[in-house]
């Protein structure tokens, strides 16, 4: 399905693995694009969903949202999703998700098909870094997001999962496809790569 016609800005969605520095990255790419005048909204899916559910009275905090049934959490992504595509359709967003979810029973698709055809992406830019500064990172942020501990292979993995996805993000919806790298002490540089994208 080609892409939205009737949008004003364009969608550029921004998925790493966690820890890569998506945050650090599209706050300085939104510090960018404000230097030149480009106005974008920052979104970030998670708290889109949180929205969705607290709508819905299913939750009142964040760390209740992972008790949901897998049906419920769908529902709640496409949900937001559409609420998404409506804030996209009269600007510039940069959104903040991620490809694939580690769960117990294996990854699941942070931008199944459904949420592809609905959000009808202009650019998925992927950020990757180096697998062993990764881990630092996620170690450096232990005391105040708990994020998983994992060896240099299962973040290889994870990212080599992320380039399928978008790859087979950009078969499916026609958007293009970025590859960020954020370098230690370099975020700026990829912030720049993915500010390019409203220029
Ligand atoms: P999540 O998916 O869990 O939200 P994230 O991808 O948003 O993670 P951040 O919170 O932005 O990751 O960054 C993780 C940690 O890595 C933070 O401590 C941040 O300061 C650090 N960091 C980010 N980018 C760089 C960089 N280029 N060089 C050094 N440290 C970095
Ligand atoms: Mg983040």
């Amino acid at each position: 399905m080609p892409k939205s016609t009737a949008r004003k800005g364009r969608l550029v969605i921004v998925t790493g693995i966690p820890g890569v520095g998506k945050t650090t990255v599209l706050t300085a790419a939104l510090a960018a694009c404000n230097a030149r005048s480009v106005k974008v909204d920052l979104v970030n899916y998670g708290n889109m969903m949180f929205e969705e559910a607290s709508k819905k009275g299913l939750v009142k905090t964040r760390d209740e949202m992972r008790r949901l049934g897998v049906k419920t959490q769908v529902q709640l992504q496409l949900a937001a999703a559409k609420a998404i595509a409506r804030i996209a359709a009269k600007g510039n967003v940069l959104l903040d998700t991620h490809m694939f979810i580690n769960t117990p029973i294996g990854f699941m698709p942070g931008i199944p098909s459904w949420v592809g055809e609905s959000l009808k992406p202009d650019s998925i830019a992927l950020l990757e870094a180096d697998p062993a500064e990764v881990s630092k990172r996620r170690q450096k942020d232990a005391a105040i997001r708990a994020r998983e501990a994992d060896s240099p292979e299962r973040i290889s993995e994870h990212q080599l999962l992320g380039r399928s996805g978008a790859a087979a993000l950009a078969v499916q919806t026609g958007c293009t496809v970025v590859i960020a790298h954020n370098r230690e002490g370099a975020a700026e540089a990829a912030a720049k790569v993915i500010a390019d994208l409203f220029m």
